[in-house]
């Protein structure tokens, strides 16, 4: 995509009082723009990023034999009359037209447990798995930190039905390795830990995974041999690792990225979801729950991965791989910048080509740095007279020169390198 043609521009400074960095930056560098308190258009770029991350979240739960579907936003309010809890949540959106009470889902128990309850009459109906990536809706009491705590954010959540408790544990340990490939690929692997919780609203069997970062709003103690935690919030006088029982645990603020839980018959008693076991006799199915904020963790990833220039994301995040930069001021220069521009598109690379003429080389940079592209070349009438073009990655300090003759092979390595 040229540079020239993108609706969005960056700003040094944004106008509204946002505080946090991941808000900062993708506001500045024209990913996001807030609407109001806790609510955000994704931009083109911003766009690509969440798209990127949601895509990497199918994956992960295609790979689970979860099958996706789409539930609606708009609810009404008969089944959250039968579990209880139209007057229990306190963030739901109430909307009244006419006689009639509506809401907007926070998440989906209500409306995913009869749905597919409707399908199942006997243990051969048994295990199944759905899931959904949307928009959910959430009047937070204080919506704050940028993509972190919205009012009206994305979330992928997958739902389990199972026979027996065994079952539904074993599914449960496959979504928790599966959950840490999703971290891993978007840049947060090492610093995000499978954390012992205490469940909220739900049953007392509960596990978030939990990103260490200095904006988050939990604290954690973390067992570094193990490399798991436990909340604050259940944690006794003396916090002791769930895997080893070392009391040597580490303190460390994080965001909360995903939050599973097993609700065994939580809502599927409420709902009278039962199956036909091989003895002919009706038992609960039981269930299992699993959250991830894709927007949120698309703050996290700003929150966590960013220098004082600007984002740097991961390969597998970014919105485009490479970030040409022409500084060419004759025409046939122009022109080889633009055949450059060619040659790595049809080369199969997602390239940002920056051949705007009316900006500087240092605001060029500048910009580039904010939107923190992971590869950055540089083409101008010095590079062109040795037939190359000048490397660098958005964290290295120094350049190196390419011979555009080796420039494609050269770039699908640093991509599998960082891959
Ligand atoms: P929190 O404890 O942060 O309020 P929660 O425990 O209520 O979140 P769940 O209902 O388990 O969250 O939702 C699943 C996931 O959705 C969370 O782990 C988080 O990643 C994301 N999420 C929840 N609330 C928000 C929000 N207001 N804005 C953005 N993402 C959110
Ligand atoms: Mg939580």
């Amino acid at each position: 995509m040229k540079q020239s043609l993108l609706v969005t521009k960056t700003r040094k400074v944004i106008s509204s009082q946002e505080t946090s960095i991941n808000a900062q930056l993708l506001e500045r560098a024209g990913y996001i723009a807030k609407l109001m308190a806790g609510v955000y258009t994704y931009l083109p770029l911003g766009l690509r990023v969440l798209s990127r991350i949601e895509s990497i979240v199918r994956e992960a739960m295609n790979s689970l034999e979860a099958q996706e579907i789409l539930m609606p936003a708009l609810q009404p309010k008969d089944p959250w009359e039968v579990t209880g809890r139209w007057d229990k949540v306190d963030i739901l959106y109430k909307i009244k037209v006419g006689d009639r009470d509506l809401c907007l889902g926070p998440t989906h128990e209500e409306i995913v447990t009869p749905l597919i309850g409707g399908y199942i009459h006997s243990y051969k109906d048994l295990p199944r798995a759905v899931y959904q990536i949307q928009t959910k809706f959430r009047n937070e009491a204080r919506p704050k930190s940028g993509l972190l705590r919205g009012r009206e954010f994305r979330m992928k959540d997958l739902y389990s039905f199972h026979t027996s408790e065994a079952d539904l544990h074993e599914y449960y340990e496959k979504v928790r390795e599966v959950y840490m490939t999703i971290f891993k690929r978007c840049g947060l692997g090492d610093i995000t830990y499978y954390t012992y919780a205490s469940g909220g609203m739900f049953t007392k069997y509960s596990h978030e995974f939990q990103t260490v970062a200095p904006l988050g709003e939990d604290t954690i103690f973390v067992c570094e041999s193990c490399l798991i935690a436990v909340n604050q919030e259940i944690r006794a006088d003396q916090p002791v690792c769930p895997n080893c029982s070392s009391s040597e645990l580490v303190e460390r603020t994080s965001i909360e990225v995903g939050n599973i839980f097993a609700l065994l018959s939580r809502f599927t008693e409420p709902f009278n979801v039962e199956y036909s076991n091989q003895e002919n006799t009706q038992q609960s199915v039981l269930m299992g729950c699993y959250g991830l904020g894709t927007s949120r963790l698309m703050g996290a990833i700003v929150e966590v991965l960013h220098d004082e220039k600007g984002i740097v994301w991961p390969v597998e995040i970014a919105p485009f791989s490479i970030h040409l930069i022409s500084l060419s001021r004759k025409p046939e220069t122009q022109i080889r910048a633009q055949e450059l521009y060619d040659l790595l598109v049809n080369g199969g690379f997602e390239v940002l080509f920056d051949e705007r003429i009316d900006c500087s080389a240092g605001e060029k940079f500048a910009d580039a740095d904010l939107m923190g592209i992971p590869f950055r070349l540089v083409f101008s009438e010095k590079t062109a007279a040795v037939d190359s073009v000048e490397f660098k990655g958005r964290t290295q300090s120094e350049s190196s020169l390419i011979i555009l003759s080796s420039l494609v092979e050269f770039l699908r390595n640093q991509i599998v390198a960082q891959k």
